[in-house]
């Protein structure tokens, strides 16, 4: 029997999706067999075998038996008839299996049978690949200029698209209404040939699609290289038009910086690694979204010991981790038992020493991270929450008792922080601002060092908490406000404070560096109202 090939340029499962973008295509001669041994559709049936023949991109001679693991390991004999079949009446012999998600096969096989009898290309479909066009060339330019993010906006006669860099919103592409709604749809994975559905309703959505593009290299030396990029598309309603944000994952890419690289404060960076040499308990990443976490958690694993076994489930798969004895699941929380918590009670009988979770998004999941936790995991995981003592407030929202959560052997430490624009150094504009003895801006109109931004690249803010007995005391009786006074007692250092001295140094913007970092100012702490004057308005007094 065919060997079970573990798949696709590294990813765990073929699906629907990848079989879309990357050029399969089904296997036609195998149809009726295929939909025969599909029987009711059911996943619960016993008589079901998912099972799609297709054949990858570039060769007519190689197979790929697309099935479920249920099937092949209990329906091998269904799976070795198709084998025989294959290479007895097709002369295909080299096939292997791989696994894939019932859905995913049931999509491929309805796909395959609604295209039979159908000779041209409908008009439809033509629209389609012209809106994958577009949709890939942005996808391209996002990537090139490194843009973490491309938010559309659509009015009544026409559209833009602008590009998040390095968190600003920098340039902005214009597009025809109909082009932009034709792109949405595309990221959507929607195939209406009038696209109703993206303008006509409020609906909210959220799909994520692998897509194979060609990326040039930025000096033009080399040839372009395929990259594997998961975009993540978020549509909804507003008044004029669909308001979509794309976000561009490059899920191929190698974490690039260590530890050493990220422009952490060597406290801070001293005590996270300390942290992971614990064999238990929980370490906790929060900031918002673009605020740096998977970049931080991926250089973190790679400074861990070799011998311990990591285990990460992430939403998405950001960076591909190096280091030997780790693996690496993709979760699919929209599909039927591929979510988070299935995810975390398998990878709980697979024997790690370290669970990653690249972001807590349930009651249920936090329960589990936090019970692992207390008995013999050492957890990493990320919450969004504006600073490192939010954390803590969030997992009480959640449904953790303060009790439970100042367990002495729980919280190994909870770091916050954020990415903010550094300053460009050659054109830096040095402007005495109140509350700072030495401060700069940006420039206006940039340099040729900067590309005209004033900025160049991000510094990482950040602050970190790790707990003594009174810290836990006050976390036990639920005073945050009381932890967060005996830390500064005791002379701790948090974000705001690290970021005034980020200012003094010249490295960021005061008037950038409020916008992600609150209390930065004296005056945000202690508001001085001015006196209220009473105008004299002509009314008599009742
Ligand atoms: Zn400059």
């Amino acid at each position: 029997m065919a060997t079970v090939k573990e798949v696709i340029s590294g990813a765990a499962q073929l699906n629907y999706n990848t079989f879309k973008d990357n050029g399969y295509r089904f296997f036609k001669p195998l149809l009726d067999v295929c939909m025969a041994y599909e029987g009711s559709g059911d996943q619960e049936d016993e008589d079901t075998v998912f099972v799609a023949v297709i054949i990858p991109p570039g060769t007519d001679k190689t197979a790929l038996i697309m099935t479920t693991r249920r099937a092949h390991d209990r329906k091998s004999l269904e799976i070795q008839n198709i084998e025989t079949l294959l290479s007895s009446k097709h002369s295909i012999s080299d096939v292997s299996v791989i696994y894939s998600h019932p859905k995913d096969i049931h999509a491929i096989l309805h796909d395959a049978n609604s295209k039979k009898g159908k000779g041209e290309k409908s008009e439809a479909d033509e629209t389609h690949s012209a809106a994958l066009q577009d949709l890939e060339n942005i996808v391209t330019e996002a990537v090139v200029t490194g843009t973490s993010d491309i938010h559309f906006y659509v009015y009544e006669d026409r559209a833009e698209a602008v590009f998040r860099i390095d968190g600003l919103f920098s340039q902005s592409t214009p597009l025809g209404r109909e082009q932009a709604i034709s792109i949405i749809a595309a990221g959507l994975n929607t195939k209406s040939p009038d696209y109703r559905s993206v303008t006509d309703d409020n609906e909210m959505a959220d799909v994520s699609i692998y897509m194979n593009i060609e990326v040039p290299d930025p000096k033009g030396g080399q040839k372009p290289k395929r990259e594997k990029i998961n975009l993540r598309t978020s549509k909804s309603g507003s008044l004029e038009g669909p308001h979509t944000v794309m976000r561009v994952i490059r899920t191929s890419q190698e974490a690039k910086k260590t530890i050493s690289d990220l422009g952490m404060d060597g406290d801070i960076r001293s005590m996270l690694i300390r942290s992971t040499e614990a064999p238990t308990g929980i370490i906790l990443l929060t900031g918002p979204t673009g605020s740096g976490k998977s970049t931080t958690l991926a250089a973190l694993y790679e400074t861990i010991d070799d011998e311990r076994k990591i285990l990460l489930l992430e939403d998405p798969v950001e960076y591909r981790i190096k280091r030997k004895n780790t693996v690496q699941k993709p979760v699919f929380p929209e599909i039927k038992g591929q979510g988070f918590i299935d995810h975390l009670k398998n990878a709980l009988r697979q024997d790690p020493d370290i669970i990653g979770i690249s972001e807590m998004r349930s009651k249920e999941v936090v329960e589990i991270v936090i019970k692992s936790a207390l008995t013999g995991h050492l957890m990493v995981s990320t919450l969004h929450t504006n600073d490192a003592i939010g954390g803590i407030s969030r997992l009480i929202d959640e449904g953790v008792s303060p009790k439970v959560l100042a367990e002495r052997n729980l919280f190994r430490c909870i770091v916050a922080q954020r990415l903010i624009p550094a300053l460009c150094p050659k054109c830096r504009v040095k402007k005495s601002v109140e509350g700072f003895t030495n401060s700069y801006v940006r420039s206006e109109h940039g340099c040729k060092h900067c590309g005209g931004t004033g900025t160049k690249g991000r510094v990482l803010i950040a602050e970190l908490i790790m707990f003594d007995d009174k810290c836990r005391e006050h976390i036990a009786n639920h005073d945050l406000s009381a932890l967060e006074k005996h830390l500064l007692d005791n002379g701790w250092k948090g974000m705001a404070a690290r970021a005034r001295m980020r200012i003094e140094q010249g490295v960021i913007d005061p008037y950038e560096a409020v916008k992600h970092v609150t209390n930065l100012f004296a005056e945000e702490t202690a508001v001085k109202y001015p006196s209220v004057e009473f105008v004299n308005n002509g009314l008599e007094p009742a």
